[in-house]
């Protein structure tokens, strides 16, 4: 009887070790575990500006998060510029956060760092029992410069007359290499890039005025240096208010019926409208999707001048639409929609042949919408010409084309009811107006003596 009491003892002694053993190693197990924490840092550039905040995410999945600390280090100073410990679940269960997202500011002035070089300290650890409960650590070291001077911009052109609707150029020099730089009218930013001056701090940037840009427009240039410190500078400009033409278009069915069948590839609804309004989607829909792909294709531009002097019209022909002129479109006596031109329209024999305007860098040849077969060249630095409604083109996307050499021929694929060349010029993302850059005074007072005096500074 007493043996068997004994035995039985021994069994639940057993039992309950066996109970609390499973839960103590599990606890063992997971609480020593050894997988360290992780830091990931995203720089943009290794110059760090006063300005800049930098993002800093530390993670751990196993016993979670439970301290940070980020510091700079400067000619054997240390600054703190972040300490964080993360509360824990419980004793034994580990931490409550396993990821973190983190916003520094290095704040130079304030906490008295000076330019130059530094090392910027990260230091993670987690909550394991490991290294005496110490916990897994994840050190992060990186060399970085401290830069909290903005760039200096010196504009080097002197006077900048532009027009509504047209184009300038302005030569600025930058006192430290920028990440980027360029000229601001409005909110629209129009890139300024060095290359074609020995001096790499000296930039060029086209930039332009769109049609509905009257005097008052605010223009200047803006810098931006690798550590995120910003410059503007404006400049003395002279804005000349354009007026532009009103034009009637009369839509008759028979021009609807033999043009909108072209147009029923871009959008399959289109076959259930009347043919009005198949007409005003291709023109208000359609003219849009082309424009933006205008737009986009001339993002392609190389940082080299291709063009020289001034630029050819298409021989022998005859102006039949001007530049940004105001289309009224009327369909059985009533207006039906309003467009702005934002080309020139030439028109000669059928099927002439097309010289491109200058020299330069095919950069499209296909189709576009209401545009048709299409040519577009790349001049360099933003500037560019489209020949659009072609019969036919016999140049490839990066070829190089010479001043005259013929690109393709004159047609009427597109929205165009008639046989002509519909001729634009962008800088950049804008249409201006062709007649300058037809002008050989125009462009030698506005854009080349600009770039000979810098070129001979
Ligand atoms: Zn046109």
């Amino acid at each position: 009887m007493r043996t068997k009491e004994k035995k039985s003892k021994k069994r639940l002694i057993i039992l309950l070790c066996i109970i609390l053993a499973i839960p103590i190693a599990w606890i063992l197990i997971t609480r020593l575990e050894g997988g360290k924490p992780s830091i990931k840092l995203d720089l943009l550039s290794q110059t760090i500006g006063a300005s800049q905040e930098l993002s800093i995410s530390v993670a751990d999945m196993k016993s979670g998060l439970r301290r940070v600390w980020i510091g700079l280090l400067q000619n054997g100073m240390e600054t703190v510029l972040l300490e964080k410990d993360f509360p824990a679940k419980g004793l034994i269960v580990g931490g409550i956060k396993h990821e973190e997202a983190l916003k520094v500011k290095i704040d130079p002035d304030k906490r008295g760092i000076k330019d130059g070089k530094a090392i910027l300290r990260i230091v993670v650890c987690d909550f394991s029992w490991r290294h005496w409960f110490k916990g897994n650590r994840t050190y992060l070291e990186k060399n970085i410069i401290i830069d909290t001077k903005p760039p200096e911009i010196d504009i080097i052109s002197r006077f900048h007359n532009i027009s509504q609707g047209g184009a300038c150029l302005v030569v600025y020099k930058l006192s430290e290499e920028c990440h980027r730089s360029g000229v601001y009218v409005e909110e629209n930013f129009f890139p300024g890039h060095s290359g074609h001056f020995q001096d790499k701090n000296v930039l060029m940037a086209f930039f332009a005025l769109n049609h509905k840009q009257e005097p008052g427009t605010k223009i200047f240039v803006k810098a931006i240096d690798r550590a995120g410190n910003t410059s503007k500078a404006g400049f003395n400009y002279n804005i000349k208010r354009k007026v532009f033409k009103k034009d009637v278009i009369n839509i008759s069915d028979k021009f609807l019926n033999w043009k909108m069948p072209e147009f029923d590839i871009y959008t399959q609804q289109v076959s259930e409208l009347t043919i009005k309004n198949k007409f005003l989607k291709v023109n208000r829909d359609i003219r849009k999707n082309s424009y933006n792909k205008v737009i986009k294709l001339v993002e392609k531009t190389d940082k080299v001048l291709y063009w020289d002097g001034v630029f050819l019209r298409l021989p022998k022909s005859a102006n039949k639409a001007g530049f940004a002129e105001n289309r009224v479109y009327k369909y059985n006596n009533k207006i039906i929609d309003r467009q702005i031109h934002l080309g020139i329209d030439l028109a000669s024999i059928a099927h002439s042949p097309i010289p491109a305007a200058n020299r330069g860098k095919v950069v499209f040849a296909g189709s576009i919408g209401i545009y048709g077969k299409t040519v577009i060249i790349d001049h360099g630095f933003g500037l560019q010409s489209m020949y659009a409604h072609l019969s036919s083109y016999n140049v490839e996307e990066k070829q190089m084309v010479s001043k005259g050499e013929i690109v393709g021929r004159t047609g009427i694929t597109g929205l165009a009811g008639g046989d002509h060349l519909h001729y634009s010029i962008l800088i950049h993302n804008t249409f201006v107006n062709p007649i300058e850059w037809w002008d050989k005074a125009w462009i030698k007072n506005n854009i080349s003596s600009k770039i000979n005096k810098a070129e001979s500074r």
